[in-house]
């Protein structure tokens, strides 16, 4: 992230993590707080996700989240949309309300119409920092002779503002939820790994809650919030496990990116391999939100 948006990185994760501690406070669930978190990051333009996300190459805004529930491995999934401004409020309808786990598209916007999640115009997510960034993306790989295609994966300068958030309630219960636009000038119809249960986002109460950001494709290939919470369902500490999921990232298929985990005994762990990466978390002892450079 540019340097002049590092204050506004820090304020919009001091809120999600104020809407998510309210709801776990009331003694609500890990589920609830998740989804108010990322509905907090989603409606704030400075994240890539809801309005404000990175455009695709068509110059429209397609979204995809996730939201699963560790006490019962329910999971909702959204992908693909483009008429939703909280995808995370839809994907929470799926799981609680459809005895299906994943929407795409146009079937995805109509449950959660038909539920009553609020439907907005494409146009509305659009602002114009992101017409603009996708200008000079398309501009600068035309001049160099590159295919329009999204940049390329070992790309560490192009950022990834992907949304997270894990959380443990009072009931032992953990829960994630993921919502992204995904990366820039994307081929419309992209998926990325955000919204795909095990890649980039995953919760069981008998392992830990995951959420992760980077590059989809690589993500993807490792199944890796899975991998990493299998990591901690064999006895490791979620702080380990998450530094060796960027390892591994790195090492088996060149990714990069960030990852949160928590297990249901509030052990948590916070790793990224991208220059920087924007985290927050709060505990009944302390709160803490930071940018953090690598090295
Ligand atoms: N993982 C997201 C995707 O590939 C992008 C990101 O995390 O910024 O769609």
């Amino acid at each position: 992230m540019p340097d002049d948006m590092v204050e506004g990185h820090i304020d919009g994760m001091r809120n999600a993590i104020a809407a998510g501690w309210s709801v776990l406070e009331r003694g609500g669930s890990a589920l609830d707080a998740v989804e108010e978190a990322v509905v907090i990051m989603e409606d704030d333009e400075i994240f890539d996700a809801g309005r404000g996300s990175f455009l695709n190459r068509d110059g429209k805004v397609q979204l995809d989240a996730l939201i699963m529930d560790g006490a019962t491995l329910r999971a909702g999934g959204v992908g693909c949309v483009e008429r939703l401004p909280n995808p995370v409020r839809a994907a929470r309808k799926i799981l609680s309300e459809s005895p299906h786990v994943y929407f795409v598209g146009e079937g995805a916007e109509r449950f959660a119409a038909e539920h009553g999640c609020e439907l907005c115009r494409n146009e509305d997510l659009v602002i114009p920092r992101e017409v603009e960034r996708l200008r000079r993306y398309q501009a600068e790989a035309n001049s160099h002779g590159k295919e329009l295609f999204a940049p390329s994966s070992d790309d560490v300068t192009i950022s990834h503002d992907t949304v997270g958030a894990v959380a443990l309630d009072s009931n032992g219960n953990i829960a994630a939820a993921t919502s992204t636009g995904g990366t820039l000038n994307k081929a419309p119809g992209r998926l990325g790994d955000s919204s795909l249960i095990g890649c980039g986002c995953y919760a069981n109460n008998e392992s830990a809650a995951v959420s992760t950001t980077g590059w989809g494709e690589p993500i993807m290939k490792l199944v890796l919030a899975k991998w990493t919470a299998d990591r901690v369902a064999a006895g490791n500490l979620p702080e380990w496990a998450a530094q060796e999921a960027m390892n591994y990232l790195k090492q088996r298929v060149n990714g990069h990116g960030g990852i949160i985990v928590l297990d249901a005994q509030g052990q948590f762990g916070i790793a990224h391999n991208t220059p920087r990466m924007a985290w927050g978390f709060k505990t009944v002892k302390k709160e803490d939100a930071a940018v953090e450079r690598a090295g």
